[in-house]
């Protein structure tokens, strides 16, 4: 359970895998700062491609802050983050390293799928248009081959029927898996998941779960931040616990949910009996 710095040291500079496979995401040593406060102070994580990852943790423990630095929406201060062998946000020539200028950015973020909480569909468009809008507008599709994904992608996650509605019309549930659909209309190669149902009521959790549970069925790498502890349960290949900026126990499900090794784990999980 305490590999993971050891692993992502291995996997430093997007040095193969155990199954000599490049790692999807390798952090290092990551340090984020807000001012004063320290967030993320020294994160090791790597989630290895196809592989659920569900990361713990109680509130301002830094997740969405780790999941943003993931996806450019943030900038770290120290240690690296590496996506398929790529140092997120930056460059190296002739031993130097650069920040990424913003087309670098922008291309490097495309790969890279988000959910939030707020599932922050566009109001004004059907679902259809949500779905097609960045796949024509920052891949270049053609309208109708977008059209045909989104409709297949919708159809994925049992929405067809609602691809003229507008959000308003939709539950939560549905408007997440829309949300869903349209992350999944950019062929990310990893998806991050922050906190995709804590928003939704609890009879339209569980239609998301399931959708969710889908895309990891069908080998999408998947980093998902939720306190649904059976679906970390039932899904994830690995659970990390994080807390105070820092990760204190990684392992299969069993071994962090049902005995974990660290007091502050235990506490936390506590919550959820
Ligand atoms: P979590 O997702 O685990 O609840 P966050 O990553 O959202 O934690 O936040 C970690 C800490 O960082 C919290 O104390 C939060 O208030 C602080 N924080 C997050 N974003 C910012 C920001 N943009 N500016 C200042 N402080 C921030
Ligand atoms: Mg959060």
């Amino acid at each position: 359970p305490e590999a993971t710095a050891a692993e992502a040291t291995a996997g430093a500079t997007g040095a193969t895998g155990s199954a000599g496979e490049v790692p999807m995401v390798v952090a290092q040593r990551v340090r984020k700062r807000f001012g004063q406060l320290e967030v993320l102070r020294g994160i090791d994580l790597k989630v290895r491609q196809g592989e659920v990852v569900v990361l713990l943790g109680p509130s301002g423990s830094g997740k969405s802050t780790f999941l943003r630095c993931i996806n450019h929406l943030e900038q770290i201060d120290a240690g690296s983050i590496h996506v398929e062998g790529r140092l997120i946000g930056f460059r190296r020539s002739g031993g130097r390293v650069h920040h990424l200028r913003p087309r670098e950015v922008t291309r490097q973020r495309r790969d890279i799928g988000m959910v939030f909480q707020h599932f922050n569909l566009f109001p004004h468009q059907t679902v259809l248009e949500n779905v097609v809008e960045a796949p024509v507008g920052v891949l270049g599709l053609s309208k109708a081959e977008a059209r045909k994904t989104a409709m297949e992608l919708l159809t994925r996650v049992g929405l067809a029927e609602k691809a003229a509605s507008y959000p308003r019309q939709l539950s939560g549930g549905q408007q997440q898996r829309v949300a869903i659909a349209r992350a999944l209309a950019m062929r990310p190669k990893l998806m991050l998941f922050d906190e995709p149902t804590s928003a939704l009521d609890p009879e339209l959790v569980g239609e998301v779960l399931a959708t969710m549970r889908d895309l990891a069925r069908d080998g999408l790498t998947m980093l998902v931040v939720t306190h649904e502890i059976g679906f970390a349960k039932e899904v994830a290949d690995r659970v990390v616990f994080m807390d105070g900026g820092q990760v204190l126990e990684t392992g299969t499900p069993q071994e962090v949910l049902d005995s974990p090794a660290n007091p502050r784990t235990r506490a936390f999980l506590s919550r959820f009996l």
